[in-house]
């Protein structure tokens, strides 16, 4: 099931052959009330199972719209964590050991995730494709150069700690399209790659059941036509079992947590006016402006 939210915050079914979305925000009703305070982790994610069931309830007499018209959102609207995996792609280490700009002096050699650890963006830095990248320029004695990064995000379905490999994907309710948009420099990832909007996050989410296994997926990007990133995620350093194994060892992930598990290489700079393709097997394309 692609489960998308859409417009002012609808919730939606899309059936890409037929080019529809299905309104099922009844589906919702099933969440019930909450109060303050309200919980840590994503409530429409923590109970996927029971709205899937309320989304099959509504289908059959939902009212159905224009995939190419709707205006799509964030399909997790409030994930507890956004963790990012740095240079955890093998040709991408490559890329960045021979680009200075890229490296800024760091040793590139061996697995980086094991040496630095992953990264966590900022809550606020998260948008959906209709909403678009704004660039910032902020304070720096640096270019202000701005890259895309595509890459599958893993979308955490229940709460664990220390999940071991073998359990992992057991915990993922699904995937989705991101664009860890980063500000080249110095500075600690978190503080650069959290600038609001630069978390994209979307078409919609394949749930896990339908995606099937993440171990082989095609991940392409380009920008205003041109192909710039095309790789599989066969080339990943530390794969999804790996990513959920290292991070739970470290957090306790809950529902609706978001693992950006890193950019192949070809990253390059945006600037306004362009538009980005981001296209994932399995899931679909994603067309984001720069503002
Ligand atoms: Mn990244």
């Amino acid at each position: 099931m692609k489960i998308c939210r859409f417009n002012n915050n609808r919730l939606g079914v899309v059936d890409l052959e037929k080019g529809v979305v299905s309104d099922v925000t009844r589906a919702l009703e099933v969440l019930g009330m909450q109060t303050y305070p309200l919980p840590g982790y994503d409530l429409l994610i923590k109970e996927l199972p029971k709205i899937k069931r309320a989304i099959r309830a509504e289908l059959p007499t939902a009212r159905k719209l224009a995939l190419h018209k709707v205006k799509l959102l964030a399909p997790v609207a409030n994930p507890g964590k956004i963790i990012g995996a740095p240079i955890n792609y093998h040709d991408h280490i490559n890329e960045v050991s021979a680009n200075a700009s890229l490296a800024h002096g760091r040793d590139m050699g061996g697995a980086a995730i094991y040496k630095w650890g992953l990264f966590l963006k900022a809550r606020s830095s998260l948008v959906g494709p209709s909403q678009g990248v704004k660039l910032r320029q902020p304070f720096t004695d640096m270019e202000n150069r701005n890259d895309h990064e595509v890459e599958l995000v893993a979308v955490i379905g229940k709460k664990g700690t220390h999940i071991s490999r073998d359990d992992a994907l057991g915990y993922v309710a699904g995937y989705c399209i991101g664009l860890d948009m980063t500000l080249r420099g110095p500075q600690f990832a978190g503080f650069r790659k959290s600038i609001d909007t630069y978390a994209v996050l979307g078409p919609w989410m394949v749930t896990a059941d339908e995606f099937g296994d993440p171990g082989d997926v095609r991940l392409a990007l380009s920008v205003n036509g041109e192909s710039r990133q095309n790789a599989s995620t066969q080339q990943l350093i530390y794969d999804i079992p790996r990513l959920i194994e290292f991070a739970s060892s470290f957090y306790t992930l809950e529902p609706g947590d978001l693992i950006y598990t890193g950019t192949p290489a070809g990253v390059g700079p945006v600037k306004t006016g362009d538009t980005i393709e981001a296209n994932i097997e399995g899931i679909g394309n994603m067309s984001v402006q720069v503002h």
